[in-house]
């Protein structure tokens, strides 16, 4: 949190202009729900604010936000004045909060120790039920907290309200909870936004706008004119809390909401009751692992006193609650500058343009490049060099660039250009015309060969100790090696002739590439670095031609009829194939004694995943548990059938159970099925990579 400025005057300046900032951000959130910065950045503006204030307790205005939650209701919608207040929560960033958090509800209590219950915090948008007589009669959204939006008729649509109540319930009673949307509804979403965006544009017609995040929909999908608009969204709803309620009520919180869940409310079942604060820690812990594989938004665990007589001795501290809190995740998302955008060549000569940061911490890690994917991508988010812009790290996701900050814009900043020479050899680009990728067509280009040469010796393809990265580019620089051909010609007195090589490396590297002559055929064909082949396309390709020299035989047509080779991976086989310098690089191959064993293919032996051990939990959408363990021990790995020390990846589908939990608890990485789907194709190394 920034210092307090240390003089009234500069304090004042300061805290009117966050009041502004604060309130102009308050204003996209909650009325348009289109925010333009991420939380972490509203919150630390909203904590440098309360830092000032508690300084200087003369500046604190009435309106000021720090006293005020939400915004005043849209006049879209009739408006219901809350009967008991929906306020905000406190918030902890780390134990030393919370510890300070349960002091101070402790001298209240009067008590070291009291029970506690801990509940994910969703996140979506705060909403009020009233039940009568078992019947939903009125729903409205949080506002400014006294007054929200009536958003009845809208509410009725989401299929986890019950319309109406099971077993036994009082005459008259408020619930509140989250409606939320899912990850994967949301990701639906936007996917037909999008589709329907191209049809208008072909129209000349607006685009939609796209939500920024699962969040936002929610909101905006609840807060819709016409309640057939919301039915469409995939929205639900979590109930957390009994409101106010004529009638008795369970004392225990926890107990209220097994209460809640029997009149046939969803809450959260996650939901647990702690003895004391010391159990809290382990949970706090287990849902920021389970974070990412929830398919729902989470951004902290809210922790309340179980005694809800205690809420009332309690009380409030301006607009959030002694007897609760919220302990909040380190963010994923930053805002930080652009300050370039650069292109990297690939392998297999696509260019892909990446960004350069002002290094920014997000999710635990100093982040100083994202990517990009293409131009595209820039252009449809408006990207340009300069701008404030939003990063976003997930896990082991690798960072990206979810948008600019528009608001912070200054008008000096430039448009990207896709560079229509390679920036390494300076060959004109070209691009395919049903594809959004440019490529550098010159198959010399040196950074296509480096790349291309470390991909050739690297795992799943020839397999070659001591030839990585490092080694790829030296070869390629001092002129010993300028293709993957080249590398069976190098001499022992060569290699030498390279900076720190001596008779023993060169002689382990020409062991290596000796042995790498034997390779099975899918691991040549992999590491040929054809556009679109990856380790399983090898294998089909494989069985297809039986020895390399076979591969100069196969056409378009003859590379269609094989089972799986779609007529993408098939044409770019084909005009990999027709080029006069691969053809040439084949017989040379062929002539330097490459000559890949076929006999064990079946065993997988130098597969993409030898040497590793995997083992599949859980339901996969794509394939069946069965085919995803053959197709581990076809790519060389070992399929374990417990989570164990030994075990290197744990792949997770849905409704995992115990191995997770023991996978959680060794910090075995885990995959889902789009990482399994890509380990398979392309080996644990793009994992590794960063951009
Ligand atoms: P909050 O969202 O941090 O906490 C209060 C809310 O938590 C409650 O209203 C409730 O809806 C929700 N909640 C979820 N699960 C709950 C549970 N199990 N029990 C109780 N409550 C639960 O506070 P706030 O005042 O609603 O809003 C502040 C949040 O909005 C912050 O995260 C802030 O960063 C964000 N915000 C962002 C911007 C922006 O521009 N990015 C602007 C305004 C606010």
């Amino acid at each position: 949190m920034s210092e307090a400025p240390a003089n009234q005057y500069d304090a004042r300046l300061r805290s009117e202009e966050l009041r502004s900032l604060i309130n102009y951000h308050n204003r996209l959130y909650y009325e348009l729900d289109a925010p333009e910065v991420p939380d972490a950045v509203y919150d630390e503006l909203l904590n440098e604010l309360r830092s000032i204030e508690s300084k200087y307790p003369e500046l604190i205005t009435p309106d000021s936000p720090t006293q005020r939650t939400g915004a005043a209701p849209l006049t879209t919608f009739d408006v219901v004045e809350h009967r008991v207040p929906l306020l905000s929560l406190s918030n902890c960033f780390s134990e030393e909060d919370l510890a300070a958090w349960h002091r101070r509800a402790s001298e209240r209590v009067g008590a070291e120790r009291f029970a506690l219950t801990s509940e994910p915090k969703i996140d979506g948008l705060a909403i009020s039920l009233v039940y009568e007589n078992g019947r939903f009669i009125q729903g409205a959204t949080r506002g400014d907290g006294l007054r929200g939006e009536n958003v009845t008729e809208n509410l009725r649509t989401i299929t986890t309200i019950p319309r109406v109540l099971k077993g036994d319930f009082p005459p008259l009673f408020e619930v509140r909870g989250e409606v939320y949307m899912s990850k994967s509804g949301f990701e639906r979403m936007n996917e037909a936004i999008g589709e329907q965006n191209l049809e208008r544009e072909r129209e000349g017609r607006k685009p939609l706008a796209l939500y920024a995040n699962p969040r936002n929909a929610a909101a905006g999908s609840v807060r819709q004119k016409d309640p057939s608009v919301t039915a469409g969204r995939p929205l639900a709803m979590f109930v957390y809390q009994l409101g106010w309620c004529e009638g008795s009520r369970p004392a225990s919180h926890f107990e209220t909401i097994g209460w809640l869940a029997a009149m046939g409310f969803t809450t959260n079942p996650e939901t647990r009751l702690h003895a004391g604060v010391d159990e809290v820690h382990p949970r706090i812990e287990w849902w920021g692992h389970q974070r990412e594989r929830l398919d729902y938004d989470i951004d902290g665990v809210v922790l309340k006193l179980d005694d809800t007589r205690d809420w009332e001795r309690l009380g409030y501290v301006g607009r959030e609650p002694r007897w609760a809190t919220a302990f909040k995740f380190p963010p994923q998302q930053r805002t930080t500058k652009l300050r370039d955008i650069a292109t990297n060549v690939g392998r297999t000569g696509v260019i892909t343009p990446f960004a350069v940061l002002e290094p920014v911490v997000v999710g635990g890690a100093t982040i100083s490049m994202a990517t990009l994917h293409n131009e595209g991508d820039i252009r449809r988010k408006d990207i340009r060099v300069g701008d404030a812009v939003i990063v976003q790290r997930a896990g082991e996701v690798i960072p990206q660039v979810v948008g600019p900050v528009l608001s912070l814009r200054t008008g000096d900043e430039v448009e990207f250009k896709m560079p229509e020479l390679c920036p390494t050899c300076g060959t004109p680009l070209q691009r395919e015309p049903e594809e959004a990728a440019y490529y550098c067509p010159n198959t010399s280009c040196p950074a296509q060969q480096i790349r291309l040469i470390e991909h050739f010796a690297g795992r799943g393809g020839m397999d070659i100790e001591g030839l990585g990265e490092r080694m790829a580019y030296t070869l390629y620089e001092s002129g010993l090696a300028r293709d993957v051909a080249a590398i069976y010609d190098l001499t022992a007195e060569e290699l030498m002739t390279l900076p720190g090589i001596k008779e023993k490396g060169a002689g382990n590297l020409l062991r290596g590439i000796e042995a790498s002559k034997k390779r099975p055929l899918p691991n040549v064909l992999f590491a040929l670095g054809i556009r679109h082949v990856g380790f399983e396309t090898a294998r089909l390709l494989a069985e297809h031609i039986g020895n390399l020299e076979g591969l100069l035989r196969v056409d378009d047509e003859s590379l269609r009829a094989i089972e799986g080779v779609g007529p993408v991976v098939a044409g770019s086989i084909a005009r990999w194939v027709e080029r006069p310098e691969h053809r040439e690089l084949i017989e040379r191959l062929v002539m330097a004694g490459v000559n890949p064993a076929m006999e064990r293919t079946a065993a997988g032996a130098g597969g993409l995943l030898e040497g590793l051990t995997l083992v599949v939990t859980g339901r996969l959408d794509q394939i069946s548990r069965n085919d995803a363990e053959d197709r581990i021990r076809a790519a060389g790995g070992k399929v374990g059938t417990s989570v164990t020390k030994g075990t290197d990846f744990l792949v997770v589908g849905a409704d995992a159970g115990s191995k997770l939990a023991k996978a959680e608890k060794l910090g075995t990485r885990q995959l889902d099925e789009a990482g399994f789907l890509r380990l398979l194709e392309e080996g644990p190394a793009f994992l590794e990579s960063a951009v």
